[in-house]
């Protein structure tokens, strides 16, 4: 085949791959993220903030909060939260560049030139052209295979679901792909870098997918960025094989169909989550056409996440075998912290061997709505789990269904669902589940351990600084680098030095960008919560606190630096453990009239 039909953009002239930190914060400094979503959202003001019923998750009384002074959004219900930047990027669905374009032209600034060119990543570009390619080439395919089509006849999916979900089929062979995109070095290697090749162990690049359907994995913009493949025959290899992890590819951040179902629908009503493209595809042919796939993983929380944003139920299909129910389980570990009101998930148990394609094809959209509508709710699931191998009629049963139940109930978000969970756990044991309980305890740990911030409860200066610091940026540019307290072996130290080295380097940032800075770590959850709180005073009052702390936290450091050198004398059993420069210094340090360090 003649690669020249496939045309791959030429790298265009060197553009700057970023935007300066120093444009965005000036932007959203210029920005009035109050303004910006008040004309999207009805806004109530209530104190120094406003609050609206969230526009990323259905809700009945307003949990999103929009503070003008920081700068930043919050959902207490779902957790979505950002700047004005990724405010537009999640409501209005623009990329990242496109946002900040659209904030520059309502601020009146220009956004720097050598950026201006759509999506500055020319290479990214180049990927998508070659995922796109590669899926052309296999519906080419498609349509001069006999074998291929004859499986999918067989499967009775009709032109329009082939063309909707843009299915292919990948040759046999090793080079098919490879002989058509891959002519030259840069072709290949964006081959390569998309998923798409195979490298042997003497360094051979190959075609990753042979002799499968290929089902084109799209992202919310409906760009391929992956593909699933599955085996004509059984025996062939596994049944299913993804593309690998790539840098447009997450696969626990994906969910295929998402793209075709969203298509169909303005407002989704429910989604229901299977296993495999092919049920997806079979349930889309039978006028069932809300169902999505998780990539071969389990139910992620990041998947979780993404299916209630886009509809306030969600029906999860799994085998009935025991492999079935451990992946229910996973599903629902993901599903609990998420459960905010008006939220509803289900989990349907299929018979044995069969799978949705098979079922919607006996029973058709009629027999698949009825077995939905006797779906398991959660809450049932949930009990039915943990108390399978209890015994409910005595004390320790009831004991032991108790502790297993509590911290999982826990972790629901405040409202009806969470407070009948709670219920009907006392129902079934005459236990409650506090939130007093000792678990608080073991999550603030956990929270500590996992190197966040120090969560609630025992108030440590490190944290206070931080408060402060979220509280009102600016404070940070009073102290300079290097960080004398920065040696202080006390969590959450290294993150306020980070914090401050941000600052210092970016004196015009804002809560909100601050906290944009953190996206993705562990750390942005504790951040995200400190961040919320109002501190009573005034930039007066706080400054204060703020030099406070940082003194306390600087005679701390030099306290840990004091019996860390006695430590080694003792351990020793003489004061030759020192240099004679550490003696000095300890000698300073300890000496009552000791100028600051
Ligand atoms: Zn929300």
């Amino acid at each position: 085949m003649a690669s020249s039909s496939y045309c791959f953009k030429e790298p265009p002239a060197p553009a700057m791959a970023r935007i300066p930190d120093a444009f965005i914060d000036d932007l959203l400094a210029r920005s009035d993220i109050v303004e910006l979503i008040g004309a999207r959202v009805p806004l109530k003001k209530q104190g120094r903030e406003y609050s609206a019923r969230c526009p990323f998750h259905d809700e009945r009384s307003p949990s999103f909060t929009v503070s003008p002074t920081k700068q930043f959004y919050h959902c207490f219900g779902c957790g979505a939260h950002g700047t004005a930047i990724s405010f537009l990027m999640n409501y209005d669905r623009l990329e990242f560049l496109d946002a900040v374009e659209e904030l520059a032209k309502r601020a009146g600034m220009e956004v720097p030139r050598d950026t201006q060119q759509r999506n500055a990543n020319p290479d990214g570009q180049d990927l998508y052209a070659a995922l796109d390619a590669s899926a052309k080439f296999f519906q080419k395919q498609l349509a001069g295979s006999a074998k291929a089509q004859a499986y999918l006849d067989g499967r009775g999916v009709d032109a329009t679901t082939r063309e909707r979900f843009a299915i292919g089929y990948a040759p046999d062979g090793f080079n098919a792909l490879r002989d058509a995109l891959g002519s030259d070095e840069r072709r290949l290697k964006l081959l390569e870098r998309g998923g798409m090749m195979s490298r042997n162990d003497t360094g051979r690049v190959y075609d990753k997918f042979r002799d499968r359907v290929m089902f084109p994995i799209h992202d919310r913009r409906g760009r391929t960025i992956a593909f699933g493949g599955r085996v004509l025959e059984k025996d062939d290899g596994p049944k299913y094989l993804n593309s690998p992890e790539t840098e447009l590819f997450h696969k626990g951040r994906e969910l295929y169909g998402l793209w075709q179902v969203r298509q169909a629908h303005n407002k989704i009503p429910r989604l229901i989550v299977v296993e495999g493209y092919m049920d997806v595809v079979a349930l889309f042919q039978h006028g069932v056409d809300t169902a999505v796939a998780t990539l071969g993983t389990a139910t992620t929380p990041d998947h979780a996440e993404l299916l209630f944003r886009n509809a306030p139920d969600v029906y999860f299909c799994f085998d009935g075998d025991r492999a079935g129910r451990g992946a229910a389980w996973k599903a629902v570990e993901s599903v609990l912290p998420r459960m905010k009101d008006g939220r509803q998930a289900f989990f349907l148990f299929l018979p044995e061997g069969e799978d949705p394609d098979s079922l919607v094809r006996q029973e058709g959209q009629e027999g698949f709505h009825a077995r939905l509508q006797q779906a398991t709710p959660l809450s049932q699931f949930f009990f039915d789990s943990l108390s399978a191998d209890v015994n409910l009629s005595t004390l320790e049963g009831k004991g032991r269904l108790a502790e297993r139940a509590k911290p999982y109930l826990l972790q629901i978000p405040d409202g009806a669902f969470g407070d009948l969970m709670k219920q009907r756990l006392t129902e079934l044991t005459g236990v409650g589940a506090r939130t007093s309980s000792p678990q608080t305890h073991v999550r603030a740990q956990r929270a500590r351990s996992a190197g966040a911030a120090p969560a609630a409860g025992k108030r440590s200066i490190v944290r206070s600084v931080i408060a402060l610091l979220l509280q009102h940026p600016p404070l940070g540019v009073e102290l300079q680098p290097p960080y004398r307290f920065a040696t202080l072996r006390q969590p959450g130290v290294p993150l306020l030095v980070e914090l401050l080295q941000l600052v210092d380097q970016r004196p015009d940032i804002n809560t909100g960008a601050l906290l944009a800075h953190f996206e993705g770590r562990d750390e942005q959850a504790a951040l995200q919560k400190v961040a919320l709180l109002n501190l009573p005073g005034d930039e007066v009052q706080w400054l204060r606190e703020f030099m406070d702390g940082i003194n306390q936290l600087e005679s701390q450091t030099v306290q840990q630096r004091i019996d860390d050198l006695n430590a080694r004398i003792r351990d020793a059993g003489s004061m030759s453990a020192l240099s004679a420069s550490e003696k000095a210094e300890l000698r300073e340090l300890q000496s009552p009239v000791r100028k600051d360090p």
